[in-house]
């Protein structure tokens, strides 16, 4: 399964570290799964709840998915971080209590994976309310971390976010290393390529996705980009849904790519919310590459 690399030149392009990581770390690894469960059909249309293979295909996340994965990351003691509608939290508390009780975080996803773009700031604040107080309630603590449905947010949404006590938000994209909002709410980006409803998912009607991947090409794909991340001192965000993730040869795949790795070295396995602590205590971290950037440190000019 390991690639047959060619061989590096001996002056290859190695740019200083994006980020300086704890520990002699190289690069930081969040490992993310979006249980979006049931409400991938139903945000797109409540009448899709009478398709029962197309709900029951969904369901396989929360049901047969999450445990499974939860298996392999304690087999691999791996943390991880879960994003989960507060609808999915509400009808799976078993799965949620399972996720706690294996040490992982468990963060915000909307409540019935709203699309952002199409509410009001004042509706956007009344789902985040209501989810904070499911996973709080379900949890036994207040979530910290944030992963926008869809992966997208409002121009409004940082300042929801930590209006209500949020330390992160991870739906972003505008970097491969964390940085900070305007408000000094943390962002740790992600990217379409470290996802895999791209490689994995497919609904004839409606209509998602194409044909499922080759978890071999799926594999160099993702490991492809760890190594240069892992090169470049970046945070590679893996994004997985677990009615995708959890089908067997997938979970291998998930298994293999962790195990490389950990035997490559170097790197810092670890939830949101540790990260989102990191970069506040070590402001100075991030290296800017922006051409218009004045300070070091921060995106956005502001230090938080
Ligand atoms: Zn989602």
């Amino acid at each position: 399964m390991r690639l047959n690399e060619l061989k590096p030149p001996a002056d290859r392009f190695m740019p200083k570290p994006r980020f300086i990581w704890p520990q002699g770390h190289r690069v930081a690894a969040m490992i993310c799964f979006d249980v979006d469960g049931e409400t991938t059909a139903l945000s797109e249309d409540a009448g899709l709840a009478r398709r029962r293979t197309l709900m029951s295909q969904c369901e396989y996340g929360p049901c047969t998915g999450v445990p499974r994965l939860l298996g392999l990351l304690e087999h691999l003691e791996v943390p991880a971080s879960f994003f989960v509608p507060g609808y999915i939290a509400e009808k799976h508390p078993r799965m949620v209590e399972a996720i706690v009780a294996g040490g992982h975080e468990i963060g915000l996803h909307g409540y019935l994976h709203e699309k952002l773009a199409t509410l009001s700031e004042a509706e956007e604040e009344a789902i985040l309310v209501r989810s904070i107080e499911i996973l709080t309630r379900l949890t036994g603590s207040r979530p910290t971390g944030f992963r926008a449905p869809w992966f997208e947010i409002n121009p409004w949404t940082p300042e929801l976010l930590l209006r209500h006590g949020l330390t992160y938000c991870a739906s972003e994209m505008g970097d491969d290393v964390p940085y900070f909002h305007a408000n000094g709410l943390v962002e740790i980006p992600g990217q379409w390529m470290l996802e895999d409803w791209e490689q994995f998912a497919f609904s004839a009607d409606p209509a998602w996705g194409f044909v499922p991947e080759n978890c071999a090409k799926v594999f160099d794909l993702w490991w492809r980009e760890f190594e240069a991340m892992r090169d470049f001192g970046c945070c590679f965000v893996l994004t997985l849904h677990p009615w995708l993730s959890g089908r067997p040869s997938r979970v291998r795949l998930l298994e293999d790519l962790i195990v490389a790795m950990r035997e490559k070295g170097g790197v810092w396995f670890a939830r949101g919310r540790e990260i989102a602590a990191y970069c506040r205590n070590h402001p100075q971290a991030r290296r800017s590459i922006d051409f218009d950037a004045v300070e070091m440190n921060s995106r956005n000019l502001v230090t938080p």
